[in-house]
């Protein structure tokens, strides 16, 4: 299966065939695109991910002075570390970007899955572990019903 995705570092659209995705670097600038990471993002690299990312886009809304936010921090990378590649983790910072008040957030940590630049559902306030997987489990299954139907 090709899996099309925005670079973490220079945000160039990347086809990824086959093989391991780890080891994948991107075309442009040599950087890997996936690292089981999140990536902080500015308004220009979410949008560039929103937009070419043929996976679903998980994004974690956070500011630094934000308690609960610092929680979720460690549930949100272990969930990319075991879920990545198959959603890309995106982290935005409140205080620097604009995106979060397009999006109507108003309270974080709020986490958004989207998948083809759509969103798919939200859920805002801290979630243990197993609260997230859970809800993502649930909300990629019905992007695939989505898909079956379309
Ligand atoms: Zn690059």
């Amino acid at each position: 299966m090709t899996t099309i995705t925005a670079c973490p570092a220079c945000n160039t659209g990347n086809r990824v065939a086959g093989g391991d995705p780890h080891a994948a670097k991107c075309g442009r600038c040599g950087a890997r695109l996936f690292t089981g990471a999140p990536i902080d993002v500015d308004d220009a690299g979410f949008a560039a991910h929103l937009k070419l990312s043929s996976t679903p886009v998980l994004v974690d809304i956070w500011a630094p002075w934000c308690g609960p936010c610092r929680t979720m921090a460690p549930i949100f990378e272990a969930a990319a570390k075991h879920i990545e590649p198959r959603v890309r983790f995106l982290k935005l910072n409140a205080d620097e970007t604009k995106a979060p008040a397009q999006l109507g957030v108003r309270g974080i940590p709020a986490l958004i899955l989207f998948h083809d630049g759509r969103e798919i559902d939200r859920r805002a306030g801290l979630m243990s572990g197993e609260q997230l997987s859970a809800w993502l489990d649930q909300a990629l299954a019905s992007i695939s019903t989505m898909e079956s139907e379309s």
